[in-house]
């Protein structure tokens, strides 16, 4: 069962050590930056088994995954996460070194404590939890966990949700451990996110020397009203679920280092954060009505990293919800804004996919850290979130 932050949850606390918190630990003191796994998805797979439940590791390439399942009817609700980590960055910042986990006035250090450890440990915890007092529970429950999803992302989350629809096995909901909140502990959950759309552009000029232009057909110059055009675009306003469509110019490259020479091209990335109201597809044939309309030569290649997905009300929502206001007192504020994450893989499936865990204001960063209390208060919520739909 689930229960609320009274005085009792914090005795239990002090009598015995978290597991969640001591699961955590030993997943941090395995370094695994992507796509390593470090050993993690072993000892996870081991707890896992040893509960009764299906394990198959799943590997593609460098890369690991597990794929764990209790139960074999419908519906089935399953945890999503990973198991790599971003590199440490400058180890003379960290207070700690990044891959020894410490506890220092109520928060855990370390590489993955936030993104996302604390909830891979708290996931595994909640799934021991509710199958030891529902052994015979309705419908399955189940854990995917990847060692890619802060790298390419190619063999990881996306290879296993292929391999888990050829043969049939159908998520009806999942949810995702990246850390959502922003200040305090069930403040936000993610419902869905924009689409990622980017595009390599390359304006092809002739080169030559600055002294005689004539001769020559600058791209640079070619490129300048472009680049305008493109950034006061209004692509669209947005809606009530998704903030407006925006593009970005994240690389551009021209010239040849001499002072004295015009580029023969000009290369330019660019991506776009994009709400379904517009699809990829219009925003392509706008794109390439702007590049046309200015008369360039240019070639264009597009890359979809993410097509948008939405999770409306649903069992879902509301399991997930009553769970995080029942532990924390705080009713979440749903939000589509920020990166993306490999809920985009399993959202196409037909699965309803929501974004839940710890603050994300230390991620990616040296000291990254979660506060311990939170680890506990993150079990009980996923717990509470299975037994809501599976088990009242
Ligand atoms: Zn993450």
């Amino acid at each position: 069962m689930h229960c609320s932050a009274t005085s009792e949850s914090m005795d239990d606390s002090f009598q015995t050590p978290d597991p969640t918190l001591s699961l955590a630990m030993e997943l941090i003191a395995r370094p695994s930056v992507t796509p390593d796994d470090g050993g993690c998805q072993e000892l996870i797979a081991a707890r896992l088994a040893a509960a009764g439940f299906q394990v198959e590791g799943m590997p593609f390439g460098a890369v690991h995954n597990l794929w764990a399942r209790h139960g074999a009817a419908s519906p089935l609700i399953i945890f999503l996460g990973h198991t790599d980590v971003v590199p440490p960055g400058p180890l003379a910042d960290w207070h700690s070194p990044p891959f020894t986990p410490t506890v220092r006035a109520g928060q855990l250090y370390g590489r993955g404590a936030a993104d996302m450890k604390g909830s891979v440990a708290a996931f595994v915890q909640a799934l021991l939890g509710f199958v030891a007092q529902h052994p015979d529970h309705p419908g399955s429950v189940g854990l995917l966990l990847t060692s890619d999803e802060e790298g390419v992302a190619r063999d990881g989350t996306r290879a296993v949700m292929e391999v888990l629809a050829a043969r049939g096995e159908h998520i009806d909901y999942c949810v995702v451990g990246e850390p959502s909140c922003r200040d305090t502990l069930g403040d936000t959950v993610k419902n869905g996110r924009r689409g990622s759309l980017n595009g390599e552009l390359v304006i092809h000029g002739t080169q030559g020397h600055v002294a005689y232009p004539e001769r020559a057909d600058n791209p640079i110059v070619r490129f300048a009203p472009i680049l305008q055009t493109l950034i006061m675009t209004v692509w669209d306003q947005g809606s009530a679920d998704f903030p407006a469509t925006r593009l970005q110019f994240s690389n551009l490259q021209a010239g040849t280092g001499a002072d004295n020479v015009i580029p023969g091209s000009l290369r330019a990335l660019f991506n776009l954060r994009y709400a379904p109201t517009t699809p990829a597809s219009t925003l392509q044939t706008r794109i390439e009505a702007v590049l046309a309309a200015h008369g360039v030569r240019y070639s264009l290649n597009w890359r979809l990293s993410g097509e948008p997905f939405l999770t409306r009300d649903g069992p879902l929502k509301a399991a997930l919800s009553e769970s995080i206001t029942a532990e924390t007192g705080v009713r979440p504020e749903y939000s589509t804004g920020g990166g993306t994450s490999d809920g985009r893989f399993v959202a196409p499936f037909g699965a309803q996919v929501l974004e839940f865990g710890p603050i994300n204001e230390s991620i990616h960063k040296v000291n990254e850290a979660v506060a311990v209390a939170d680890l506990a208060r993150l079990t009980r919520i996923y717990r509470g979130t299975l037994e809501r739909i599976l088990a009242r």
